[in-house]
């Protein structure tokens, strides 16, 4: 006879037993740009996810455009004006991801299984307005629990949706991987990002060979990766995972291998003090010079940026001397152009002396969950620098990473001087 407490536990197993199953019925893959390239590598896709259907699961597939064929599109608007306006961008670049969901739909028929494909908008991806940067606001999932049901392969274009007044908008570069997880959530499934590399790795292995695959890292590392120049991941999506709970892996859609699974801390077997090196040269700096120094002067500077709706990441403000001081901040390369035009405005409204840009940058980061129980990994970073002559010109943290600003041409030099000070290559983990 059992006793009220164990028979309590029973129901419990069981229960979480049928749980877990009913999540794993379901799986969300996406697949990037390059593994839709061609008409092999899209046959190819095809045969996947027939075998994953054919294991027993009901497999929504989430799919980028064709190889570089966003950046083609985005060519040919700016031949005709280097400012096309977003909501036209947004129409132009959305077709992009309508071809490649049609054809690997075509792809899944022609191997005798039954697909059916749908714009995000047909799928009730919601965005609010913000062209070219749209954020998900709500999935209604409806018609793909509908087709799930009716045993059919859902294929849903990553990257796009559509606002309540039915304009269609974009997520930003990458923004598949964000579709895919939003899915996921909402249909409680698990999200597998398929891609060319094979997961998450201690440095990027172009330019660091002894670089390292992760076989798994925590939320809180991967939205720092991300938001470092990490490009597995659009940083959103890590965003959305980590708050919606949605089981995440990246790996290789010209693998078998497993990839690279992201977890709560809590669920990690191993906690390292530095998981990876990251390094971005998509960032230019903008310095604001001899800037009066009183309350307000911040707000000003920054609230108009963010009215423009630009990114700025890293900010410093220099010792102010005789009530002047300079600003430096990093914005992406992509929003220098637009910076600038509001940096001029806030020069001549602020009576400050004028302003520099550089492009020419680069940001380098080391991110690891263990670092916020072991100090001098600062230290040990600027010590690695100082030894390889790199200039720091700007630092910040967070209890998890930390970044420095230096010379583009050090990138190299500079991560794979870290990697081998932190012992990141492969084999000595
Ligand atoms: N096709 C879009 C891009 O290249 C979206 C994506 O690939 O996730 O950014
Ligand atoms: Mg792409």
């Amino acid at each position: 006879m059992l006793n009220l407490h164990e028979a309590n536990i029973e129901k419990l197993t069981f229960r979480t037993a049928l749980v877990s199953k009913a999540l794993s019925e379901i799986v969300v893959q996406k697949y990037g740009g390059s593994s839709v390239a061609d008409i092999d590598r899209i046959k190819r896709i095809a045969s996947r996810i027939v075998e994953t259907k054919n294991s027993g699961k009901k497999v929504v597939a989430v799919v980028s455009a064709l190889g570089d064929s966003t950046d083609e599109l985005m060519s040919l608007a700016n031949q005709l004006t280097p400012s096309p306006p977003t909501r036209e961008v947004d129409m132009l670049l959305a077709s992009g991801e309508q071809r490649s969901i049609a054809l690997l739909s075509i792809a899944i028929h022609a191997l005798g299984e039954i697909a059916i494909s749908f714009t995000g908008a047909q799928v009730g991806i919601v965005t609010d307005t913000s062209h070219t940067k749209a954020k998900i606001v709500e999935v209604r999932a409806e018609r793909i629990k509908k087709e799930l049901d009716k045993n059919k392969i859902v294929i849903v274009a990553g990257f796009q949706g559509v606002t309540l007044d039915e304009d269609i908008t974009t997520l930003g570069r990458g923004g598949s991987d964000t579709t895919a997880v939003a899915i996921a959530a909402e249909l409680k499934a698990s999200c597998q990002i398929y891609s060319d590399v094979e997961g998450v790795f201690t440095a990027d292995p172009r330019i660091i060979p002894g670089a390292r695959k992760l076989d798994e890292v925590s939320f809180e590392e991967m939205l720092e990766m991300a938001a470092t120049g990490a490009k597995v991941l659009q940083l959103r999506s890590v965003e959305y995972g980590r708050n919606h709970g949605v089981p995440m892996e990246v790996r290789s859609s010209f693998s078998k291998e497993s990839g690279t699974c992201i977890l709560e801390e809590s669920q990690m077997k191993e906690k390292a003090i530095i998981s990876g090196v990251t390094h971005d040269n998509d960032e230019a700096k903008i310095t604001l010079l001899g800037v009066p120094d009183r309350p307000g002067i911040a707000a000003k500077v920054f609230g108009s940026l963010a009215k423009g709706n630009i990114n700025v990441d890293m900010i410093i403000q220099n010792v102010s001397e005789q009530g002047i001081t300079d600003i430096s901040f990093t914005v992406p390369k992509d929003d220098l152009a637009k910076g600038k035009e509001l940096v001029e405005i806030a020069v001549k409204k602020l009576e400050a002396k004028g302003s520099t840009y550089d492009d020419n940058i680069a940001k380098v980061s080391l991110v690891g969950a263990g670092m916020k129980s072991h100090p001098g990994v600062a230290a040990k970073m600027f010590e690695v620098f100082a030894e390889e002559g790199i200039n720091i010109e700007m630092i910040s943290t967070s209890s998890i990473k930390i970044s420095c600003v230096i010379k583009e041409e050090d990138t190299v030099k500079a991560v794979s001087a870290l990697h081998n000070a932190f012992n990141l290559e492969r084999g000595s983990a």
